[in-house]
């Protein structure tokens, strides 16, 4: 806290580790004696640098861009890059961060890492944003690697900045270096199931969860936030499995649904068309549009599926699902429920899917796309989707007989946080202190 006073984000998530970890220590003095909690909440490396572009009109734009390269300990540095005008120091770290836990929970050789910039990609021209990103991976090229870092995307990043990276980071280095980037065109360079693998994998993990308690996604009704990458696929996998979804949102306001959300029209004008969600209501007037996005967790439904962003849900919204009969929730965004919140819904006995479990799905595959590339060869999306499951399936006994085991069952927040450490602070401790 002293060495981090305005880095609330990351402050956050950190907090949320250390309350899972106390039995662990007191179980384990050696990880105390090894500095662990000091070691692994300090950055390996941050990376900070300018990115000058020009726009269409010839102005030029200064935005800031950043890696975090947190820690090594199972792999080369592996994480998304984020476009967004929130980004900040502490956004990048607190993600960088909870992805050490999520990456070591994947089971895969993955360390952990996250980057982005402050740029606003709406609005942009499709030239703008090649230029913005072939002036971000100038810089950024100097620091990644096939076995160094890996990138992949996040919010306001997809196969087509990507691309744009992929091409200059190559154009740099004179060459071809697949296994530097991950969430690439399935038709360049990346895997099939990559693009839908955290959605489908969130769903993957809260099914497992639901089934324990002989509930299921059938018939439920199910609210998703954003309509995004990981929203648009959470949507598909829950309606596979029998369920409702009836609302879903962006940024400016959610629509509301109430014959079930036509999955159809949300990608034709969320991937193709880039237009705003509101536009749903033209083609389907008996859908609701209200423009205040956080409004959305007013709707009744048994299951919430929050997949936006940060700290969407807090102690209000837990209050008011939890008085509209939620039975279970499961994080397909990093950290979208505030601690108070999390501490409410764990109190009333809602079936929690913590984010560094529930959506490990995509960096999972993006482990599996970094193979592909080493053996160059590709899966069918049949295979991919059978190895997801099965990951999804090993996180979730993971987490669910750490928690057993360190007296709070049920608990799956507890039991994330405590199976991701122990799996890199062993790492850490064989690897000496560094
Ligand atoms: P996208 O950019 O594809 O979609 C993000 C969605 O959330 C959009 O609908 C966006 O609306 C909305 N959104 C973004 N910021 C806000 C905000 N501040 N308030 C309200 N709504 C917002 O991103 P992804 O789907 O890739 O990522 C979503 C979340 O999932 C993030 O937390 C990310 O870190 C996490 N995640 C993503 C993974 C992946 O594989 N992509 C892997 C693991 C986690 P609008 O279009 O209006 O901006």
């Amino acid at each position: 806290r002293k060495r981090n006073p305005d880095e609330k984000e990351f402050l956050q998530a950190t907090r949320e580790i250390f309350d899972s970890l106390r039995p662990v220590f007191a179980k384990h003095p050696e990880y105390i004696r090894n500095g662990i909690l000091e070691r692994i909440t300090e950055p390996e490396r941050i990376i900070s640098f300018r990115v000058a572009w020009e726009d269409d009109k010839g102005k030029v734009h200064v935005n800031r861009g950043f890696r975090v390269q947190f820690n090594s300990d199972l792999g080369p540095y592996k994480g998304g890059i984020r476009f967004h005008p929130s980004v900040n120091s502490s956004i990048m770290k607190f993600l960088a961060f909870e992805q050490i836990f999520k990456n070591a929970l994947t089971g895969q050789p993955i360390g952990a890492g996250k980057g982005g910039s402050d740029f606003d990609p709406k609005g942009k021209s499709e030239r703008e944003i090649m230029r913005f990103t072939q002036s971000f991976m100038t810089e950024l090229s100097k620091h990644i690697g096939p076995d160094i870092d890996v990138p992949a995307g996040d919010i306001g990043v997809g196969k087509r900045e990507i691309g744009y990276m992929f091409g200059q980071y190559n154009r740099l280095k004179g060459g071809y270096e697949a296994g530097v980037f991950t969430g690439k065109d399935p038709n360049h360079g990346g895997s099939l199931g990559r693009k839908e693998a955290t959605g489908y994998g969130t769903v993957y993990f809260v099914e497992e969860m639901l089934n324990e308690h002989n509930l299921s996604f059938k018939d439920s009704t199910v609210i998703v936030s954003g309509s995004g990458n990981v929203s648009t696929y959470a949507i598909e996998k829950a309606q596979q499995l029998g369920a409702k979804v009836v609302a879903c949102s962006d940024s400016s306001g959610y629509i509301y649904d109430k014959n079930g959300i036509d999955l159809n029209t949300v990608k034709r004008l969320k991937e193709v068309e880039q237009k705003r969600i509101w536009e749903y209501t033209k083609e389907h007037p008996e859908a609701e549009y209200y423009d205040n996005c956080s409004d959305i967790w007013s709707i009744p439904c048994d299951i919430a599926l929050p997949c936006a962003t940060q700290n969407e849900i807090d102690e209000m919204a837990a209050h008011i699902l939890i008085a509209n009969g939620l039975k279970a929730l499961g994080e397909g965004a990093n950290m979208p429920c505030t601690i108070e919140a999390i501490d409410i819904f764990l109190e009333n006995g809602v079936l929690f899917a913590p984010a560094k479990a529930a959506n490990a799905g995509g960096v999972a595959v993006s482990a599996m796309e970094m193979s592909q590339n080493s053996m160059r060869l590709g899966w069918t999306s049949e295979e991919v989707d059978e190895r997801l499951k099965t990951v999804m399936s090993n996180i979730y006994e993971s987490c669910k007989s750490a928690a057993e085991q360190y007296g709070e069952p049920d608990n799956l927040v507890m039991g994330a946080n405590i199976a991701g450490f122990l799996k890199v602070a062993d790492a850490m401790v064989a690897h000496g202190i560094r």
